[in-house]
């Protein structure tokens, strides 16, 4: 993968960047493609792992702006044309994104992430940025209010302090700023854990049904994702943290026991065995309750992170840089030295208050998507979202019946 050298001209720059995931690395394009002196630091050295790999076709937009598009499918990930919800009930019909009106976003990719990520950085390097991988972010400097840079610790254990007149923290559920100046609040209600892993052998649908999203939901609290990547599928459970045990006693025992307790997956598997290792995930829901302030700003999942039903983790990461990254170039336009970034982010506030319900929604004793979508406005409006659309009059009725759903649940309980 392509690195930057260190000289002493690295220990200043207009942006600093922590962490190299997907909205890291998208700020970081975006902003060097402005113009701007951006430094990236990252803690792991490239490729790695990392789970997330469903994409939402409005991720394709930021994919376009960052110059990748072509580069997807030169890579080989595979193409997913829609999502299907499959209940102990039944499957509900597929829900193709082909039936939304904008045709760039028809269709996208399932990634691996460990070549996604590191594609993203190789661009950002392209475009002019300085990135450093295994070299964590140990501290944030700071002036009174102000951060003005970061301490970076490198793998000879030589420490440095990195000035700059923004920080952007998109160091994941870390969030090394975050944690200390954003006030995160968990989402109750949604508080889940993941156990996951590769397989091979996993029997797919044909034609362009083979790259779909399959939702196979047990029950009210557990669902198993499937999704078909480069040379394997990734299958996970993500239930009730308190649940987890129901299932088994370790990893692998739980994950097994989740696809035995599903038949229409347990046929897909005759044939199939893991690769590599079973993995456990957090995925409680969150958000910052602060943006940003004089001379920083959080994005990406330190803003918030929406349980992983509806694949909407890498766009609300996309979208969270890509809102950063214009206000960041008005700000340092301005004559402030360390702007101030506090309410950058309300446009993202309004996607993640859109895709809530639906999730909440999802975690309901009777929701079927067959239900919502009998009539032929919600059915679309469905589709929006799932397509990561949330602005359409459609998507915003679909939002404002599944609300209205639950304030009449709510009046009839008081
Ligand atoms: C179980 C589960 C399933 C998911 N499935 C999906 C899915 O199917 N589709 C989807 O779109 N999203 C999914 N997501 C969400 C998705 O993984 C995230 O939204 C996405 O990775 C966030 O990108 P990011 O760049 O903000 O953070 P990350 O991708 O986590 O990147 C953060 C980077 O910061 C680095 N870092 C951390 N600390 C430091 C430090 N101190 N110094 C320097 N670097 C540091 C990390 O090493 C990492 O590379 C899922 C999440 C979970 C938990």
């Amino acid at each position: 993968m392509m690195l930057s050298p260190v000289t002493d001209s690295h220990r200043s720059f207009d942006v600093v960047v922590i962490g190299g995931g997907p909205a890291g690395t998208t700020a970081a394009t975006l902003l060097a493609q402005a113009g701007h002196r951006v430094g990236l630091f990252e803690r792991h050295s490239f490729p790695r792992f990392h789970v997330g790999e469903s994409l939402v076709p409005a991720v394709n937009l930021t994919l376009e702006k960052l110059g990748v598009r072509e580069r997807m499918d030169q890579i080989g990930f595979p193409q997913k044309h829609a999502v299907q919800f499959i209940s102990p009930k039944g499957p509900s019909r597929p829900f193709y994104f082909s039936e939304v009106r904008d045709p760039r976003m028809h269709n996208t990719w399932q990634v691996l992430r460990s070549e996604f990520d590191r594609m993203m950085l190789d661009r950002a390097v392209e475009c002019g940025a300085h990135v450093e991988t295994d070299t964590p972010v140990i501290a944030v400097c700071s002036e009174g209010d102000a951060v003005t840079g970061v301490r970076v610790r490198r793998l000879d254990e030589s420490e440095d302090v990195i000035d700059a007149r923004l920080v952007l923290d998109a160091s994941g559920q870390k969030g090394v700023v975050a944690r200390e100046r954003s006030r995160q609040k968990l989402i109750p209600g949604l508080e889940n854990t993941a156990v996951y892993a590769h397989f091979e052998g996993v029997q797919l649908d044909p034609g362009i049904d083979a790259g779909s999203t399959l939702i196979y939901r047990l029950d009210a609290q557990s669902w198993i994702w499937f999704i078909p990547l480069m040379g394997g599928v990734s299958i996970g459970l993500v239930t009730s943290a308190r649940e987890i045990l129901r299932f088994g006693q370790n990893r692998d025992e739980i994950l097994q026991s989740a696809i035995d307790q599903c038949p229409a997956l347990l046929e897909r598997m005759s044939s199939a065995a893991v690769i590599g290792e079973v993995r456990v995930a957090r995925d409680f829901s969150y958000r910052a309750t602060v943006d940003g302030g004089p001379g920083w700003a959080v994005i990406g999942d330190a803003l918030g992170f929406i349980d992983p039903v509806y694949s909407t983790g890498l766009l609300l990461s996309a979208r969270s840089a890509e809102i950063a990254a214009l206000e960041v170039t008005c700000a340092l336009a301005g004559d402030q030295h360390y702007p101030n970034m506090h309410g950058f982010s309300t446009d993202w506030q309004v996607a993640f208050d859109r895709f809530l319900p639906l999730v909440r929604a999802f975690y309901t004793e009777d929701f079927r998507f067959g239900e919502l979508s009998k009539h032929e406005a919600h059915r679309q409006g469905l589709i929006d979202l799932l397509t990561g659309i949330v602005d359409t009059e459609e998507a915003i009725g679909v939002v404002d019946k599944i609300q209205q759903m639950f304030d009449d649940e709510a009046a009839s309980k008081s």
